[in-house]
């Protein structure tokens, strides 16, 4: 590192965090002391951890507003930003659309749920939420006020604005100077405002992870462990398996080392579920160790966090054949073309936050016409399923926009090629 001088990387600090959070999780719950569950685990780990992820969502709407008016300013052609935006919907369709037909299909070879045995299970209290409509998930990326979309962290609402914002600074040429100086400026200012936050982020992991798997017991795993096995298959083949060919096809860029750049943020999506939260350490990842150019990244990866996630839509298929089985349902083809078409809508239109999955799964039962309650077996086993499924949501989105800034030939080798590029290596 240079100027590290021999100190630990921050990402190896991190991982030492998710380790003993990880250990010191399970003996809690192995002990299950009252006091520990509430006071330490249940009390100050969870505060701790809380504030972590409240520092990271703090940062989510003025670090995309500044990076994506830098970004827009920067391409500086609207071609070029209609190509990108383009582009980038179109891969992440696609790739949420591969993901859960794998998933689909890995399921029905597998057969999660046959023979399962739905006695003693309480299935009562869980309710379903209507699907939209995709008309109504395109409307809704327009804003009346975007103050308020702003103050919701509405990811969608604020990309819009930010761009359509960015656009009319462009269309008024020199007179802008001074606008997009100040926004470079408040962008780096954010960037700093991030690393403070990221210093904190091996205690916040360990706090995170350790309430977590004190809560989680092992044992939840037992009557859907054919579920989860299938499921954490699924969603590691997509992984490894097909985006790495997908990145290496369309961009041509070394799968090992781009996984080895993206392993931080992984970290990140893993501990705190959520896409939206990690939009900081994603992007940075992306552009300070990957070598996307921000003029793309600062576009692709909050849109991503939002539109993008192949971790979910594979839940959503091994769900769906889980409980096909289980109720002894045959949906047939059409039944499995109606699942991947609302897991593609549903997955455009819910932000990436812990445990929207399940929200979604219920428009996609509804819609197949699968009783809902049936949620209730998997609920139990679902936080640890979702953390694994936001590190595949956010990886997507870092492959797609390497793809779409490698055919703008918006990134930097150097960087990539660089093993120790970036801020967590500091
Ligand atoms: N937690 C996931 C994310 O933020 C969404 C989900 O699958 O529940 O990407």
């Amino acid at each position: 590192t240079p100027g590290g001088g021999g100190k630990m990387s921050l990402t190896v600090k991190v991982l030492i965090g998710m380790a003993a959070g990880l250990v010191l999780g399970v003996i809690f719950n192995v002990i299950d002391s009252e006091f520990i569950n509430t006071h330490i685990a249940g009390g100050l780990f969870a505060m701790i951890g809380k504030m972590f992820v409240n520092a990271l969502k703090m940062l989510v709407v003025p670090l995309v507003f500044f990076s994506l008016i830098c970004g827009v300013t920067g391409i500086g052609d609207i071609r070029v930003l209609g190509r990108v935006g383009g582009k980038s919907l179109v891969f992440y369709i696609l790739t949420t659309g591969l993901a859960i037909s794998i998933a689909i299909i890995l399921a029905l070879i597998v057969g999660p749920g046959n023979g399962f045995n739905m006695e003693g299970i309480d299935t009562s209290g869980v309710t379903g939420k209507e699907a939209p409509t995709v008309w109504n998930v395109f409307a809704a990326i327009v804003p009346t006020n975007p103050i308020a979309a702003f103050a919701n962290g509405d990811m969608l609402q604020v990309i819009f604005y930010t761009v359509v914002l960015g656009v009319a600074v462009l269309m008024l040429g020199g007179k802008s100077k001074g606008f997009i100086e100040g926004c470079e400026y408040m962008n780096e200012v954010m960037m700093k405002v991030v690393t403070i936050v990221m210093a904190f982020a091996p205690i916040g992991v360990f706090c995170l992870i350790a309430k977590t798997f004190t809560e989680q017991g092992i044992e939840l795993f037992g009557p859907v462990l054919a579920y989860v096995i299938t499921l954490v298959a699924a969603l590691f083949l997509h992984l490894f398996v097909t985006l790495m060919i997908l990145l290496k096809i369309f961009s041509g860029l070394n799968p090992f080392i781009f996984m080895r750049k993206m392993r931080p943020a992984q970290i990140f999506a893993f501990s705190t579920a959520s896409s939206n939260a990690t939009i900081p350490v994603t992007l940075r990842s992306v552009t300070e160790r990957v070598g996307v150019d921000n003029s793309v990244a600062s576009f692709t990866v909050p849109f991503g966090a939002t539109i993008n996630m192949d971790g979910t839509a594979i839940m959503q298929g091994v769900a769906t054949v889980f409980l096909a089985n289980v109720y002894g349902v045959e949906l047939g083809l059409g039944g499995y073309i109606t699942v991947i078409g609302m897991a593609v809508l549903a997955s455009i239109g819910t932000a990436g936050v812990p445990g929207v999955g399940l929200v979604m799964l219920t428009m996609v039962l509804t819609q197949v016409g699968l009783p809902i309650e049936g949620i209730a077996l998997i609920l139990g086993v679902d936080r640890l399923m979702d953390m694994i499924r936001t590190a595949v949501n956010i990886t997507g989105d870092a492959v797609v926009s390497t793809i779409v800034a490698k055919g703008e030939d918006k990134i930097d080798m150097a960087v990539f090629n660089d093993p120790d590029a970036g801020m967590m290596t500091s």
